[in-house]
């Protein structure tokens, strides 16, 4: 982070917590996910905030998994959701499980129950929302609120012995059933749950709602800074009630925007649909806004760190462009590809002044923006390959490319001119024939040819095949989660494009899983995690320019 760049309402906030000295100097902040599928895009955003802050103010930073809904979590979550926040650069100080606190927080509803704050109900889930009225008419009070401390103190221990079955008592906070905060009409604060927990096992049957289990494990964790995202302000009244009645660490809650990201759903309850119903591969498909969907497709961390910071904390909800996430993963990647030649949709070429069987092996840089890249020699010969696209047998004026009569330069190589070409039967041209000049060598050119144009190649003879995948944004609209019907509708037919027929230069053979590169004139790739040394697969990560800005346009 800049000096010079103005503090976040949040940095503020502890700036002014530091000098007041309000808890000794301290800063511990906290990621809290629910283990309830694999983290996303917004995720980062959390995490660059929480574990930022506390590397900016020497502070530390817990991850604490929210596993209190033992139906939806999975050890597999815990474990990507670890992976995922160290492959962005972070390292937790604690790794804490709400779970691990069950025979606290049930401590604390016994002491809310003493204290006459608390009560058992046994009305059913809609005999509760009817009664708690409408954000204009307040709610009404059943008779299960009067019941005696002592009663409720059995019947809650009889909740948590197994002598109920699912839903037939909750616990409830007795607070009043008439607040303008709908949430602090006697929220429910455990209810019955006869499942297997990911971690607890079978020893619980009773679970703390997320109210009541987030703000306690705060204070029992002393967590000084509570951030969270904006649905929760009205969440704080009460989470700021429990710590008061319960008399424990005062932690405090702030709210900041969300991150949300066009053309995608950052909801994990979304994305779970995308997997389960094979909409995609897996949670890493490289079109995922998964954490691992992006690393899988070749982003960096520090691009998605330097997006975030790019976004800055807001209090206000904003959906940011993809386009920008794509900007930052271009500008770190400029920085650091391999520059590599490769030819996804192949014609030959025939250079027919060359001699048959003969290779020179030219020099070319690995990275003109890094000059400790080095370079390599790339193998060049009488057949090349060369990129369908860049031929035209009737080229318009001003095609800079190769055409009958047409000459270009092809990198790090000679200027060769196009003299004849052939077809098959469809008019479909199947070879061109070019002569080249011998003079006109990249870096000792003396031929004085003047070209406009520079095409990538591949010694046909030296090419080894690969599968190339493209991707594109999955869904085809900017908001998918808030169009009418289902958001599957909107996914996108041009998200994945696998092309089979790609050729590579040599040097990719040797293609390593962490490695970076540049395709001239294609895009930024990287290795895909099912790559075999017999079957290459390369992930387009991102192309050269915002095609998306041109479209835009039309
Ligand atoms: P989802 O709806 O995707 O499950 P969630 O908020 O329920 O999201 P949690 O696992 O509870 O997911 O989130 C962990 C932390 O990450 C929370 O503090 C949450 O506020 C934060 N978070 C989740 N989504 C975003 C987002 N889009 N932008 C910023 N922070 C987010
Ligand atoms: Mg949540």
């Amino acid at each position: 982070m800049s000096e010079e760049k103005s503090l976040n309402f949040l940095e503020e906030i502890i700036e002014k917590d530091l000098e007041n000295n309000t808890h000794n100097g301290r800063v511990l902040t906290r990621f809290p996910p629910e283990p309830n599928g694999y983290l996303h895009i917004g995720h980062a955003k959390s995490i660059c905030l929480n574990f930022g802050l506390a590397k900016k103010y020497n502070g530390k930073c817990n991850l604490r998994f929210d596993d209190t809904n033992p139906t939806t979590e999975e050890t597999e979550y815990v474990e990507s959701i670890k992976a995922d926040i160290q492959w962005l650069g972070f390292q937790w100080d604690e790794e804490l499980y709400t779970s691990d606190y069950f025979d606290q927080l049930y401590a604390y509803a016994v002491k809310l129950i003493e204290k006459g704050l608390a009560y058992v109900d046994d009305s059913t889930a809609e005999e509760i929302a009817a009664q708690k009225g409408t954000p204009t008419s307040p709610g009404v009070t059943n008779s299960f609120r009067e019941r005696s401390m002592q009663e409720n103190l059995d019947l809650f221990s009889q909740m948590k012995n197994g002598d109920f079955p699912d839903g037939a008592k909750v616990l409830r906070a007795k607070i009043d059933m008439k607040h303008v905060n709908m949430l602090m009409r006697d929220p429910v604060i455990y209810r019955i749950k006869h499942a297997h927990h990911h971690r607890a096992g079978d020893k619980w049957c009773i679970y703390p709602m997320y109210d009541f289990a987030h703000g306690q494990s705060d204070s029992i964790e002393q967590i000084t800074h509570s951030i969270c995202t904006l649905e929760f302000v009205p969440h704080r009244e009460l989470y700021d009630w429990f710590i008061e009645k319960l008399e424990i660490f005062p932690s405090h809650q702030y709210e900041f925007a969300r991150g949300n990201v066009n053309y995608t759903v950052t909801s994990k309850r979304r994305l779970l649909q995308l997997v389960k119903e094979n909409f995609v591969e897996s949670w890493d498909d490289p079109r995922m806004p998964t954490i691992s969907g992006f690393r899988r497709r070749g982003f960096t961390p520090e691009s998605i760190r330097v997006f975030w910071d790019k976004v800055g904390i807001a209090k206000r909800d904003n959906v940011i462009d993809f386009s920008l996430l794509e900007f930052c993963v271009r500008e770190d990647l400029n920085k650091i590809a391999l520059r590599r030649m490769a030819v996804l949709d192949p014609i030959k070429v025939i250079i027919t002044n060359y001699e048959e069987g003969k290779t020179e092996f030219l020099p070319a840089e690995n990275n003109p923006e890094d000059e400790h890249a080095g370079h390599r020699d790339i193998p060049f010969g009488r057949e090349l390959w060369i990129e369908r696209d860049d031929f035209m047998t009737s080229p318009p004026p001003k095609y800079f490319r190769l055409g009958p009569g047409l000459k270009v330069r092809l990198k790090h190589a000679y200027i060769i001119e196009c003299t004849d070409y052939k077809t098959d039967e469809n008019g479909q041209v199947t070879e061109v024939h070019c002569i080249y000049f011998p003079e006109s060598k990249s870096g000792e050119d003396k031929s004085g040819i003047k070209v406009k144009g520079t095409m990538h190649w591949l010694s046909s003879a030296h090419a080894q095949s690969a599968e190339v995948r493209l991707y594109d944004r999955l869904f085809n609209v900017e908001n998918p989660a808030s169009e009418e019907g289902d958001f599957k509708d909107f996914i996108s037919e041009d998200s994945l494009k696998i092309i089979s027929t790609a050729y590579i230069e040599p040097a990719l053979k040797e293609a390593a899983m962490q490695d970076r590169f540049q395709f001239i004139r294609l895009g930024y790739f990287c290795l895909d995690k099912n790559s075999k040394s017999d079957h290459l697969i390369f992930n387009r990560t991102v192309g050269l320019k915002d095609s998306w800005a041109k479209e835009m346009k039309k």
